[in-house]
């Protein structure tokens, strides 16, 4: 997209979201050029799914960005990461989180995370399943991990078009965190919601959405 695409689309998209809901802007394949672009109009979060992308992003951009990591995060991996992501939206295993406690307190800091919760029905999606996860959370091990913090949760619904099932799989997310958050004083933050089921999630209660092309345009992938 050219510049002033990249800066209207985010401001456009910025105003048509209320101000409470987090906007991550997803520019995972994007070049720092369209990054700067989107900074440059205000925007401060970004979320990108590859380790190695994020690391040399983070080294070049302004240091003053938040970084999310949004993808499936692999457990040797997490020591890259571990001295500057802001959050991690996607853990998914015990192992995953125990690493990551190691490695923030190597760097003396807690990092925070989300649970990423399985709602979608397709098998292709990742994530704790939902009659696990109160289990998981009030585990005597992930009560001692002492460098990290549980914010919230993160789900991705179906790759539908069904509303009616899109509705369903974000408010059974909304529910399980309104229930956890009860008990769970860290928890503020349900992270729902992409290009295209946004609206529908903000209905449903989330309080984050990740935005990737309706910000900076479809992404090309065979670059
Ligand atoms: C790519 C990605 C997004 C953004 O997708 P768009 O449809 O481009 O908005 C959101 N969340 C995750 C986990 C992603 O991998």
């Amino acid at each position: 997209m050219s510049a002033s695409t990249i800066e209207s689309a985010l401001l456009k998209f910025k105003s048509s979201i209320p101000s409470y809901v987090d906007l991550v802007a997803v520019s995972k394949t994007k070049p720092n050029e369209d990054i700067l672009l989107a900074y440059n109009a205000g925007q401060r979060i970004f979320g990108e799914n590859k380790i190695q992308d994020l690391v040399l992003k983070q080294e070049t951009l302004p240091k003053d960005i938040e970084w999310h990591f949004i993808g499936h995060l692999q457990t040797n991996k997490v020591k890259y990461i571990a001295p500057f992501v802001s959050l991690i939206h996607a853990i998914d295993s015990i192992k995953l989180l125990r690493e990551i406690n190691k490695r923030a307190k190597q760097n003396e800091r807690t990092i925070d995370c989300l649970l990423q919760v399985k709602i979608a029905q397709e098998d292709s999606k990742f994530g704790i399943y939902p009659d696990e996860l109160e289990g998981f959370i009030t585990s005597n091990e992930v009560k001692s991990l002492s460098n990290i913090s549980i914010n919230g949760l993160m789900g991705m619904a179906s790759n539908t078009k069904n509303d009616v099932q899109l509705k369903s799989e974000f408010g059974q997310l909304n529910l399980l965190y309104n229930r956890i958050k009860i008990s769970n004083p860290a928890f503020q933050t349900l992270s729902m919601g992409m290009s295209g089921d946004y609206r529908l999630a903000i209905d449903e209660g989330s309080n984050m959405i990740r935005v990737g092309s309706s910000i900076f345009g479809a992404r090309n992938y065979s670059k």
